[in-house]
Formats: structure tokens, C-alpha cells, sequence
């Protein structure tokens, strides 16, 4: 007797699965951060049928790196991450989406391809990252370089900007190792200790580090310099968490260093 071979979820559908779950775990937890965690669960589970279709369809092999040329085969993303942030995503979000859902498809794919040219800050088009996040995933899952600007202290892969960082014990002489995770593709690329990812200022007295007492183990890492920091989660303790999603519970403390005048790198899930 043959058994059907049950439908396998992709490697990268299976990494957004993952964080899903984190979120709606944490969500359980976090009384004050229930709503970004609720809808980064929801958004992980829209990518990741975006890429579970990306990869099915062809592995990911027949996509090519450059969105210009791959743009047709994301219309499917397009439309489903626009209809979730329209449905359920804050005030703000939902109406930016259902604008571009009514210019679809006149302006939703140059809105793409300048983010993709560019820095991509989400701070500014926050849709266009959530869109194209399964696509490069997808990319680096399947091995093929994307055809984006690459600079110092960005995604050694696809060129995207860190928006978490993350500390894990390493040998004991080094002392805990430093990563930082990309805001497009999730690589986590290991980074000098001491140096501003966006400025490379190197002073320690000119890097400030702010703790605070209910989120012990997350750190804002600023640069007096640039005025911009970075936030990093310590996993030396617990491996469990998974800093882009963990970084969600601590949003307060995105909220008080914008008060602070300290800009992020780049924003979390939250917007923020
Ligand atoms: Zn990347
Ligand atoms: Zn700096």
C-alpha cells in the first residue's frame, strides 16, 4: 500500500511557523504587549505561506535574486500581506494598506523595487519589508544571492539592516558572542562587541548601554554619535527565546528611547 506523502512545509515556511508559535506563546505572558505579539503571529503565518508557495512552485531555485525580474511571481504576497495588515493590523498600518490595496497594481510594485534599491526603512514603508521578508528568506534558504547594495555593518547576505541583536555564550575566553539579525532575510552574522552597527563609532564611553528592571535581559545598545541604537537580547541564560520575536515584549523600552531622542537602526515588528 502507498501512503500519500503528506504535504511538507518548506524549510523557510517552517522557520515563520516557529516564530509564530514564540509569538503567541509570549503573547499569553505579556499583558502589555499582547497586540504587537498577536499580529506578528498572524503576519509570520501569512509569509510563511508566501513562502511555503514561493519554494513549492519551484524550489526556489527558478527565482533569480533580482526582484525586478522575480516581481511577477509576488503578486500573491503582495495581495495577502496587504489584506492582513488591513484587516488586522493597528489603526495606523491598516490604512496605509487598504491606500495601497486601492493603487493595486498601478503603485504597489515600484513601492517594492525602491525599497528593495534602497535602505528599506520600515520606518517609512513598514508594508514593503513585511512583503519582501519571505522572498528574501526564500532566497537565502535556496542559496541565491540578491541583487542589493551591500555595506559595512549590513546583512552580509542580502544587505539588510540589523534589527535586533542578540547575545549567546561563546568560548569562555571570548566572552559572550555578539549577532546581529537582519530585518529581511533573518541571517544572524556575528558582529564585533563594541562598535555601532550604523556608525562604527568604537569609544565605549560613547556607546551607552540602558537596562531596565522588567526586561533584564534586554539591552539598548546607543551610539552618542549617530543617535541610534540597537536592541539586543541576552540568550546566554535561556536559549529558548527568539530575539526578533522577544524583542516585542520590551517594546516600552523602544517607546522611552524614542522619547529619549534615540532612533533604532531599525524598527522591531511593532513598528517601533
Ligand atoms: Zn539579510
Ligand atoms: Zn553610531
Amino acid at each position: 500500500m502507498k501512503i500519500p506523502a503528506a504535504a511538507k512545509s518548506s524549510k523557510t515556511a517552517t522557520e515563520f511557523e516557529r516564530r509564530a508559535a514564540r509569538a503567541e506563546l509570549l503573547a499569553r505572558g505579556a499583558a502589555a504587549a499582547q497586540e504587537p505579539l498577536r499580529f506578528a503571529a498572524g503576519l509570520y503565518r501569512v509569509q510563511g505561506r508566501v513562502a511555503q508557495g514561493l519554494e513549492e512552485a519551484h524550489s526556489g531555485q527558478s527565482l533569480s535574486g533580482s526582484l525586478e525580474m522575480d516581481l511577477d511571481r509576488l503578486a500573491g504576497a503582495i495581495g495577502s500581506v496587504l489584506r492582513y495588515a488591513a484587516e488586522e493590523g493597528p489603526e495606523g498600518l491598516a490604512e496605509q494598506a487598504r491606500a495601497r490595496q486601492e493603487d493595486l497594481p498601478a503603485t504597489a510594485p515600484t513601492r517594492l523595487l525602491v525599497a528593495w534599491a534602497g535602505d528599506l526603512p520600515a520606518a517609512e514603508d513598514y508594508l514593503s519589508r513585511a512583503i519582501l521578508r519571505p522572498y528574501a528568506e526564500t532566497l537565502r534558504h535556496a542559496g541565491k544571492a540578491p541583487d542589493r547594495v551591500h555595506r559595512q555593518g549590513r546583512c552580509p547576505f542580502c544587505g539588510g539592516l540589523p534589527w535586533i541583536g542578540a547575545r549567546r555564550d561563546a568560548a569562555e575566553m571570548e566572552g559572550a558572542r555578539r549577532l546581529l539579525g537582519c530585518s529581511l532575510c533573518g541571517l544572524e552574522w556575528p558582529f564585533q562587541r563594541i562598535v555601532c552597527p550604523a556608525c562604527f563609532e568604537d569609544d565605549p564611553y560613547k556607546l551607552p548601554i540602558f537596562q531596565s528592571a522588567p526586561h533584564p535581559t534586554v539591552r539598548i545598545e546607543a551610539c552618542e554619535t549617530c543617535r541610534r541604537y540597537l536592541k539586543s537580547i541576552d540568550l546566554s541564560e535561556d536559549a529558548r527565546p527568539i530575539p526578533e520575536v522577544d524583542d516585542l515584549v520590551s517594546w516600552s523600552m523602544d517607546l522611552w528611547a524614542a522619547e529619549q531622542g534615540w532612533t533604532r537602526i531599525e524598527p522591531g515588528l511593532a513598528g517601533v
